[in-house]
């Protein structure tokens, strides 16, 4: 029968049928026959939308429900330490994550369908910070392989290739060509996004694991592609991408063009103390924002204190001068500014910071004066064609006048020395499994394949490490699934009530009537009891503007507290697992369904039905907020 469950924009109902709704909608419900069936509820996992959507995979639900308290912690350890490890198991950067990741997994979140999504990137953020105040540490594998891993790349696809192999034992040693680890999260995203304390933090923890570091070491040019592949038994390549791409336009190659990626290195990097009065960047995405909002921080070279006196570069009084300074900042973007790639809290940011931003605008040359250096950009407007391609707009030609111009329009990677890995598009190409297509001992993961986000390359380097881990095993590599997520496992919870039973081992396993379909379901809002749940707030952390972060220091993003967090993480509708709510208990007319024994109870595993009594009227599977019940073909 129809469901009707209604969106938070269509307003909700507490019916999940209508009057009248009499007739089945699909062959498989005409089984019922007025208030009784011959099907029985079975528990169905299913893979909820936020973490289908998070690109690292993470256990989201499971992490959730530690934190609410659905999932006990053993007995001595605290719950934030029990969530951060079962978090940790997918991505070992929960507080950068919190700081810097944009949450592609609260853009699914089922709760949207209530009021608004689940605060996901706010709790882990929590979960990140307490577990960096308390100390916790990743325990040492037990027994070593003796199989030694060279990874190459020591940014967030590296470094959590390396952690997710050291854990099964492996050796791992990590080449990186800059002095520092980190990748783009050290010398990409501007240091004031991502607090240092938490970056060096949560890498020292991956290599107190064991790991050995080489800083300042080029693959390709200080070890060469084929000493490298001789000295180990697998390659993993993460070397990302790591120069700004230039346009192909008269004059771009001027001294004063660089590119968005060579801005941020050298301002992360210290080499950037000012920049000059007037900056056009090209761009649209993140990082040309990126660019701008350094570029205000740094204020320009002639700013001079409202009092008129000089400036000294120490980097408060900077900002807050060159902010006054009349420092000109442009933005220019292909796009129409309200589909700028950038997302909207970035192009706020940027805005809240006096930098122009003109859309539907493209580059047509670099103006260069007799001494070769830009003193300009060539403009035309321009519009996208019914083909989505970029053609000018009639109409006069226009010029920007800049003292530097940065180009922020994408990245390509260097492969000099690795030729032999190049796909013939600067990217190494993979196969299944992130295997390098014809190298069966190399792996490949992160921008290099292609550019996108930190959780992205964390989840590339997870599977990456499975495939490694089965080679070096010498076992085949496992098929991976359809939803490549790390999933909840029931059987791990029911299994310790296992019980010795004269001589066999019975488990609950045996009898619940459990079927666990995440690795190939998703389960949508519309499958769930929405009307189940009040109309609860999210509890929003203080994100504080780039404008008054500048003028004021401080965190940009300060974390939730313990309560706060708990409070935001029971807003979690544990789609697909039992939320433990007694609703099936409570509305069976049969009493057949009745609550496990407090010894026996298990996660997704706190009722059970007596099919003795059962009459298949589904009233049960209505009544579950997590829709993880189901109607099944039963006795
Ligand atoms: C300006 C900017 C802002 C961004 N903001 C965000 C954000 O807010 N949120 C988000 O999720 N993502 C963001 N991203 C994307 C994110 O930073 C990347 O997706 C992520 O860093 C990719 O990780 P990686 O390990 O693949 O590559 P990288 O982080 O680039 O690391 C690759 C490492 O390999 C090293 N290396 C390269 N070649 C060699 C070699 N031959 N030998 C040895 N070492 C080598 C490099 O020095 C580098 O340290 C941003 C990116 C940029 C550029
Ligand atoms: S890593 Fe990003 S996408 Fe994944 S749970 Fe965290 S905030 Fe969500
Ligand atoms: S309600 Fe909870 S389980 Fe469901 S999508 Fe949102 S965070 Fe995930």
């Amino acid at each position: 029968m129809a469901n009707h469950n209604k969106t938070a924009a269509e307003g909700r109902t507490f019916r999940r049928y209508r009057d009248g709704d009499s007739k089945p909608e699909s062959w498989q419900e005409q089984i019922f026959k007025a208030g009784w069936s011959y099907k029985c509820p079975v528990y169905v996992q299913r893979t909820p939308t936020c973490q289908n959507g998070c690109p690292a995979g993470e256990d989201i639900r499971g992490w959730l429900d530690v934190v609410r308290g659905i999932d006990k912690p053993p007995e001595g350890v605290a719950w934030q330490e029990h969530a951060f490890r079962r978090l940790t198991r997918a991505n070992p950067f929960p507080g950068i994550m919190g700081y810097v990741c944009p949450a592609p997994c609260e853009d699914g979140c089922n709760r949207r369908a209530v009021e608004d999504r689940v605060g996901i990137n706010a709790v882990e953020q929590f979960l990140g910070e307490a577990a960096l105040k308390a100390g916790y540490s990743f325990a040492r594998p037990t027994k070593e392989t003796g199989k030694r891993v060279a990874i190459v790349g020591g940014g967030p696809g590296g470094l959590a290739c390396a952690y997710q192999l050291r854990l099964k034992g492996h050796a791992c040693t990590i080449f990186e060509s800059r002095a520092e680890l980190g990748g783009m999260l050290r010398y990409g995203l501007p240091n004031y996004r991502t607090p240092p304390a938490v970056v060096q933090g949560e890498i020292r923890r991956i290599i107190d694991l064991g790991i050995e570091v080489n800083t300042g070491v080029r693959i390709g040019k200080d070890i060469s592609f084929v000493e490298l592949d001789q000295s180990f038994d697998a390659v993993f390549w993460a070397i990302g991408t790591q120069r700004g791409r230039i346009p192909d336009i008269p004059g771009a190659h001027a001294p004063n063009c660089i590119g968005g990626i060579e801005f941020l290195r050298a301002f992360n990097e210290g080499r950037l103390p000012n920049v000059p009065q007037r900056i056009v960047v090209v761009g649209g995405g993140d990082t040309s924002i990126d660019v701008t909002t350094v570029a205000r921080k740094l204020g320009g070279v002639s700013a001079t204190k409202p009092d008129g006196s000089p400036l000294t570069y120490t980097a408060d009084m900077v900002t807050s001068a060159a902010v006054h300074s009349g420092q000109k900042v442009t933005l220019t973007s292909v796009l129409p500014v309200q589909r700028l790639k950038a997302s909207e809290r970035e192009v706020a940011d940027a805005q809240s910071l006096d930098v122009a931003i003109m859309g539907e605008i493209m580059p047509l040359a670099v103006i260069v004066d007799g001494h070769g250096r830009a003193t300009g950009v060539r403009f035309v407007h321009c519009m996208h064609d019914k083909d989505g391609k970029r053609v000018p707009k009639e109409g006069p030609e226009f010029e920007i006048p800049a003292d530097l111009v940065v180009f922020a329009i994408g990245q390509v990677a260097d492969m000099e020395g690795l030729e032999v890995l190049d796909n013939g598009r600067h990217a190494i190409a993979p196969g299944p499994g992130f295997q390098v297509l014809g190298q069966p001992r190399h792996f490949v993961g992160g921008d290099i394949v292609a550019p996108h986000l930190l959780a992205t390359a964390i989840g590339h380097a997870a599977i990456a490490a499975e495939g490694i881990d089965a080679l070096l095993r010498g076992v085949p590599a496992a098929r991976r699934p359809h939803i490549d997520k790390h999933h909840f496992d029931i059987r791990e919870h029911l299994r310790k009530n296992a019980k010795p039973v004269d001589g066999m081992v019975t488990s609950p396993e045996a009898v619940h009537n459990f079927e666990n379909r995440s690795h190939r379901e998703v389960i949508e809002s519309d499958a769930l009891f929405l009307a189940h749940f009040a109309t609860t707030e999210r509890i929003k952390r203080e994100e504080r503007r780039l404008v008054d972060l500048f003028a004021q220091g401080g965190e940009r993003i300060v974390p939730l507290n313990a309560d706060q967090a708990v409070a935001e993480a029971k807003r979690c509708m544990s789609c697909g697992l039992c939320l433990e709510c007694d609703n099936c208990v409570v509305f069976c007319p049969q009493v057949a369904v009745k609550k496990v024994p407090r010894d026996q109870h298990a996660v997704g595993y706190y009722v059970t039905t007596d099919y003795t009594r059962c009459i298949g009227c589904h009233i049960c599977a209505d009544v579950c907020p997590a829709g993880y019940i189901q109607m099944g073909l039963g006795e």
